[in-house]
């Protein structure tokens, strides 16, 4: 295991890759989301993973709620009582409020409560396509007990399902809630950024079918430069909301390969606001832990050789 916080520049050469490629990952900005859901069609098929409930939540337009062991994307519609902003809603509505009569999740009734007047300007929806975060710590990796979760040469994490025993301990070690089990065998199931695509040459099949451009495959230095530029060209449009999550190689896992660009807080797209890799505090558990044993060895020899005096 190499270093298991902090910023990190070489993540495939701390795994013990040589003459490797660069870091490659994903950009998704999601001020470009159209909420098709393209990208999570296209996973599921180049990836075949099974279909999962094909109910209906009655959350928005938002049927499978989050990502788990066969949702690798995950397209989140969050419908907010906010001004529309710079974004141009294609059409017309005049004073037509959409929630008039239904109270969708509340908001209704939270706007009159607030005295709105019903003007649809104060309705707009965010869309966001979630995905592993392929972290530079990824404390998912550093549980597993059998290898089947391991750092690629681009820098990505990928399981080996053939390797997964289902023993779990991936599962709450991810900060992110990404990693699940099925529940037929136990094993567990992730996005693997397309690990076979990518070492043929191709796009990862999502980035590959997204018609905005809203998930950018690459470089990760080149996106991060590219998502700084477009954070900047948003804020002198007028867009003050647009911010970079995950970007920043010094938070508390040391980066995510998959970052995003947000119009909101976090939390509203249903993200930590700090995730922490959960296994940062394993060596000083250790240490603790055997300066403790230490100290009840030293007690139990002290009250045996008190004993062989008396
Ligand atoms: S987001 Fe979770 S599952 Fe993905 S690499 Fe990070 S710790 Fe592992
Ligand atoms: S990179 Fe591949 S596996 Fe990951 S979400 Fe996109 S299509 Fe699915
Ligand atoms: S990320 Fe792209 S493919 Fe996915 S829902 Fe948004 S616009 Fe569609």
């Amino acid at each position: 295991m190499g270093r298991i916080a902090g910023p990190l520049d070489d993540v495939a050469g701390d795994a013990g890759h040589i003459g490797h490629p660069p870091r490659m990952g994903f950009f998704t900005d999601t001020s470009v989301c159209i909420g098709c859901k393209a990208c999570e069609v296209a996973c599921k098929e180049w990836n075949a993973i099974p279909e999962d409930g094909l109910t209906f939540t009655g959350m928005s337009y938002d049927n499978t709620q989050g990502l788990g062991a066969d949702t690798w994307r995950h397209v989140a519609f969050i419908e907010q009582r906010k001004p529309l902003g710079l974004q141009d809603p294609g059409v017309e509505h005049g004073s037509y409020d959409a929630y008039d009569g239904v109270d969708v999740l509340g908001m209704a009734s939270e706007a009159a409560a607030r005295g709105g007047d019903g003007d649809r300007g104060e309705l707009r929806w965010l869309m966001a396509s979630d995905v592993c975060k392929h972290c530079t710590h990824a404390a998912c990796l550093d549980v597993c007990p059998t290898g089947s979760l391991f750092r690629t040469e681009y820098g990505t994490v990928v399981v080996q399902e053939d390797i997964c025993n289902g023993c779990g301990y991936c599962v709450p070690a991810c900060p992110y809630g990404v990693i699940d089990q099925r529940e037929d065998d136990g094993r567990v199931w992730k996005c693997t950024m397309c690990y076979d695509r990518i070492s043929d040459g191709r796009e990862p099949a999502c980035a590959k079918a997204c018609p905005t451009d809203s998930i950018q495959y690459g470089p990760l230095d080149e996106l991060r430069e590219r998502a700084a530029a477009r954070v900047e060209q948003l804020h002198d449009a007028g867009v003050d909301d647009a911010r970079l999550y995950g970007d920043d190689p010094g938070d508390g896992v040391g980066g995510d390969g998959a970052f995003f660009l947000l119009l909101d807080e976090p939390e509203a797209y249903g993200l930590p606001p700090d995730p922490v890799v959960t296994t940062r505090d394993l060596p000083s558990m250790w240490r603790h832990a055997g300066v403790a044993a230490l100290t009840l060895l030293g007690g139990m020899a002290a009250a045996y050789a008190a004993g062989r005096r008396r």
